[in-house]
């Protein structure tokens, strides 16, 4: 018995010895939405504004990566800067529901296990993708959606706040002149000419109804990373839709839409229309082309956004990365809010569509 553990012991110092040491490949990618973001839109106090935030997003998670800390710590801590900002629609700068509320869907998944974890149309978390950790971690299931899922994270013990602190003016302006037009948005829609699609008499909403020729904007905020164990995690947090209804739930929460991670393909988050992202199951289409076909991430995710969600109509965008630390951020969209930090610290925020990798 004493030979066979101390076989056993042996066995798991060799191994915890030689697994690989991914320190050199840690990498972080965020976006914080995608959508008709141009120059022209743009003043620039808030370009300065968003750009600030953005690299204090990417600043923080990297110092989880960079101490040593997990690739699921990471994306938390990331998305959590962006939800805290009411710039972003996600957690304090969510948007609207037509009955004047905010309700948030979150995601998470981790690509070493395959466990995932999602909340829908929540109202009382403070950081919805903490309720969403919540869910993978201390719970069986994988998605919890409204009073239920409210419940649990209180129960969990997470920072709970009044609906009232995810009021913002801006956000609730955009909800009255959404109103007004009687039109559902994807996110603010400032400064820019829409086309207005008016309801149909029933009053129930027809995907025609989402879909503006201009002005477009998908404000979720998502995260990728990649941490020293070798170890992928993706997770997004959106407030989804100014003026929703009928609890609708966009792809964020959905697990293969916008959000998910293997360790053996790829991290992904999405952001966008997420109708079409769902009937797309884009983030787990790219894993599994990746998979299946051997493309790399970067053709693999721009099969996916610039060919068939274009084919399909489906603007957006999405951050994947790969366990080498290779990853694409490519959008469909006149822009994208996204930023990268590597291994040796090399960092760059970017939002339109002129502006490249370096
Ligand atoms: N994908 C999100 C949704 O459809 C919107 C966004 O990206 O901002 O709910």
């Amino acid at each position: 018995m004493k030979l066979i553990s101390s076989i056993f012991i042996f066995f798991l110092f060799i191994q915890t010895s030689f697994a690989q040491d991914y320190s050199d490949k840690i990498t972080l990618v965020i976006h914080g939405g995608a959508g008709t973001i141009t120059r022209a839109n743009m003043t620039p106090e808030k370009e300065k504004a968003y750009r600030e935030v953005l690299n204090i997003a990417l600043q923080k998670g990297y110092a989880v990566l960079k101490q040593g800390g997990t690739s699921e710590k990471a994306v938390e801590t990331a998305i959590m800067v962006m939800e805290d900002s009411p710039l972003f629609n996600a957690g304090k700068g969510a948007v609207f529901t037509n009955e004047g509320k905010n309700e948030m869907d979150a995601a998470i998944m981790d690509g070493k296990t395959l466990k995932a974890g999602a909340i829908a149309g929540v109202t009382t978390i403070k950081n919805p993708i903490r309720g969403a950790i919540a869910v993978m971690e201390k719970s069986p299931h994988v998605l919890m959606a409204g009073k239920g899922a409210d419940l649990f994270a209180k129960e969990q013990g997470l920072e709970i706040v009044d609906p009232s602190y995810f009021y913002t003016e801006a956000r609730y302006k955009a909800l009255l002149k959404a109103k007004e037009e009687e039109k559902i948005e994807l996110d603010h829609t400032e400064n820019t000419k829409k086309e207005i699609q008016k309801k149909p008499k029933t009053g129930f909403a027809k995907e025609e109804d989402l879909i503006f020729t201009e002005g477009k904007k998908y404000g979720t905020v998502g995260c990728v990373a990649l941490d020293k164990f070798g170890n992928l995690t993706a997770g997004t947090s959106t407030g989804g839709m100014t003026n929703k209804r009928y609890g609708r739930i966009g792809d964020a929460p959905i697990i293969g839409a916008g959000t998910y991670a293997n360790n053996s393909t790829c991290a992904v988050s999405a952001t966008g229309h997420g109708e079409f992202f769902i009937r797309s199951v884009v983030a787990f289409d790219i894993s599994a082309l990746m998979e299946y076909k051997g493309l790399s991430v970067k053709d693999a995710s721009d099969e996916v956004v610039m060919k068939k969600l274009v084919e399909r109509g489906g603007e957006g965008g999405v951050i994947a990365l790969d366990r080498n630390g290779n990853f694409a951020m490519p959008f469909n969209s006149e822009g994208m809010y996204r930023g990268y930090i590597k291994a040796d610290g090399k960092s760059e925020v970017m939002i339109y569509k002129d502006e490249v990798k370096k």
